[in-house]
């Protein structure tokens, strides 16, 4: 930091917790407002066995630890500092102005004037044995991510607790043999009309099991009822749950939605706590890489008007 007026008492300006995509699109935003920035991160990226990433400007089809190695490497130009390691909990020590702590799982403790947590979500699969085993290369959950890829196969959507056959609906916009797994659930005479006029057949029957054959493909699903039906390929919705385990060590406030617990930002990512912001699908669950740079660029910009209005505020304080 070249300002002389700037508060030299913080190891860093900004400390970032997660360097997926939201995370490093902050770091890139930051770095070249010359602020100096750790970005700590655990290096699980929500999409890791993915081999893939699709609808992605410009990086359509590219592998997506590619992206972060080139955005990594991108932002070695800059005063950021990118390592390994897993914030393990986080304090608040504001007085007139925020400042924050973390430590890490290492022991290791660093300090910061502000702190963006980027830490993702988690997916959670339906435990249908087989199911886990194909996340990312036989079972999906983003028509949008990866359906273009499905057109010309056999597709099937399961229905989770609440069954929902909207996915198969979007599923059948690119593939022609589309199964929609009721799993076992009542189905509405009127979903049951949609499904039928869009040429989806319906599976009643509870879901036994996903099955594969040895080289690890999936071909099929069993049913409780003994029957098995042919399939290439699985979507489904799992339960979103975000890691946010650093933002509830800082108590910032929540909202509850469908069950989860979502952190409250404002549209720059400020959370209810001064000089707490957080970025990416660890306040939403959207299944977007752009998306989540989008929200991760836009806390990078939030944060440095925030550290600038503090910086004014000192340089006025030290002139006068
Ligand atoms: C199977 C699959 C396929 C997908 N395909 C696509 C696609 O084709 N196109 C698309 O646009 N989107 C796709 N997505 C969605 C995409 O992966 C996410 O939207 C995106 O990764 C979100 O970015 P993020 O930075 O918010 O979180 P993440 O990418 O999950 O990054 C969060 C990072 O924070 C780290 N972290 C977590 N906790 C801590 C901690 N306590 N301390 C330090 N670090 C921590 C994690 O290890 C991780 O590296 C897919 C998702 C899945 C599951």
């Amino acid at each position: 930091m070249t300002d002389a007026t700037a508060p030299q008492r913080h190891d860093w300006d900004v400390i970032i917790v997660g360097g997926g995509a939201a995370g490093l699109s902050a770091a890139l935003i930051l770095g070249r407002a010359r602020r100096r920035v750790l970005v700590i991160d655990a290096g699980s990226p929500r999409n890791a066995t993915a081999e893939h990433m699709h609808g992605v400007l410009g990086r359509d089809e590219t592998p997506p630890g590619d992206l972060l190695a080139e955005g990594r490497a991108e932002l070695t130009r800059y005063d950021v500092s990118v390592a390994s390691g897993t914030v393990a909990s986080a304090t608040s020590f504001a007085d007139d102005v925020p400042g924050f702590e973390v430590l890490l799982s290492s022991d290791e403790r660093y300090t910061a004037r502000r702190l963006l947590v980027a830490t993702g979500l988690v997916d959670e699969l339906p435990g249908i044995p087989g199911l886990a085993d194909q996340w990312g290369r036989g079972v999906f959950m983003c028509p949008y991510c990866d359906g273009w890829e499905q057109r010309g196969r056999r597709v099937a959507v399961l229905g989770t607790a609440r069954p929902d056959p909207y996915q198969a609906q979007l599923m059948r916009q690119v593939a022609g043999d589309v199964t929609f797994l009721a799993n076992g659930a009542t189905i509405t005479e009127r979903v049951r009309g949609e499904l039928e006029a869009r040429d989806i057949a319906l599976e009643p029957a509870e879901v036994e099991r996903v099955l594969a054959d040895e080289t690890g493909q999936l071909t099929g699903i069993r049913f409780a009822d003994g029957t098995e039906r042919e399939v290439d390929v699985l979507f489904v919705a799992p339960k979103s749950v975000p890691s946010d385990a650093v933002l509830r060590h800082l108590s910032a406030r929540t909202m509850r939605e469908q069950g989860v617990s979502w952190t409250l930002v404002d549209d720059s990512g400020q959370t209810s706590v001064r000089g707490l912001y957080a970025a990416g699908n660890v306040i939403a669950s959207k299944s977007s890489v752009p998306w989540a740079m989008a929200s991760g660029s836009m806390a990078g910009t939030a944060i440095n008007a925030d550290l600038v209005g503090e910086d004014v505020r000192r340089a006025v304080d030290a002139s006068g």
